[in-house]
């Protein structure tokens, strides 16, 4: 029934001589879950959509800024699973040709909502209420699939590990896929002295660590800051330089918005030695290629 339930993301060693250490650094693919869906956002949406389906909905509604990997997520997720998809976008000077997110979302069949940015931020229920209260078809989905609902499909990465890290690491935003590796380390009690590693990519942390303290799971974890790179989306050309790097040693897209800031923040780890030699560590790739093709980016590359 569902065609993405079913694809475990491979793990292989990870050979990027930029990190510092080409040994005992692996990385899971979940970029390779699907071309366009980031594989986050596919496992933030998992329960979500399964969800849905058991209450008969048939519309999934959701909301995101004009850059969002849930956006596209949930119009290609719905244009795979035969849903209707609606989406309120921040900031109502936005239409579809505004970029490569927005035409490959409507691509998929969903309906663009451009908001005004007060009244998105003043409330996504509010606007839920407004406009499909009346529709019984309709199912709400948060922002970035965050929420309960979130969690179990990320906590399932774990699960199809074969080996037991020392340190876990990845790009964080929400929270919520941290959320869902550690109930993951929770459950496989094998991990319990797994280290957890979320790198912010945005100035959160506080309210990333309150979420997940707020889990109160007897699991090692940190929320790693300093590598913001000035907030959201922003970046620098050291950043960009590191990606470029990467990419060219990998040959693995990453991106400069999600990965790129948290494998920096591996490099740095590892230079430093808080990341000992003859400690494992398994990268999570939460996917986010869409990000590469940003015109800051491509600007950047070859300079
Ligand atoms: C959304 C996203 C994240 C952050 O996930 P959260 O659950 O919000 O912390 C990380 N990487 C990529 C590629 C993403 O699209």
């Amino acid at each position: 029934m569902n065609p993405f339930a079913s694809n475990q993301s491979k793990v292989e060693p990870l050979v990027a001589p930029c990190l510092g250490r080409v040994e005992n650094i692996f990385i899971k693919r979940d970029d390779l879950i699907h071309p366009i869906v980031s594989g986050n956002k596919w496992r933030k949406l998992k329960q979500h959509i399964a969800f849905a389906e058991t209450q008969g909905k048939k519309h999934l509604v959701t909301f995101g800024g004009a850059y969002s990997n849930h956006m596209v997520a949930v119009a290609c997720a719905a244009a795979v699973l035969g849903f209707k998809s609606s989406c309120f976008i921040r900031g109502d000077e936005l239409q579809y040709q505004s970029n490569h997110y927005l035409r490959l979302a409507k691509l998929y069949g969903m309906d663009l909502i451009p908001t005004e940015r007060t009244a998105y931020r003043e409330g996504k229920k509010q606007l839920y209420e407004t406009h499909f209260a009346h529709k019984p078809e309709a199912f709400f989905i948060d922002e970035g699939g965050a929420g309960e609902l979130g969690i179990p499909g990320v906590s399932e990465i774990i699960a199809e590990l074969d080996f037991i890290p020392n340190h876990i690491i990845h790009a964080s935003a929400t929270g919520t896929t941290a959320a869902g590796l550690l109930t993951g380390m929770e459950q496989n009690p094998e991990f319990k002295n797994t280290i957890l590693h979320a790198v912010a990519v945005l100035k959160n942390t506080p309210e990333q660590q309150s979420k997940l303290e707020g889990l109160k799971l007897p699991v090692a974890f940190n929320v790693v800051t300093g590598f913001e790179f000035g907030g959201y989306a922003k970046s620098s050309k050291e950043l960009m330089d590191f990606v470029s790097e990467f990419i060219s040693q990998t040959g693995i897209i990453i991106d400069p918005v999600y990965t790129g800031k948290a494998l920096f923040a591996l490099k740095i780890k590892i230079e430093t030695g808080e990341i000992k030699e003859h400690e494992s560590v398994l990268f999570l790739h939460t996917g986010g290629t869409l990000g590469i093709f940003s015109d800051a980016f491509l600007s950047a590359v070859g300079n």
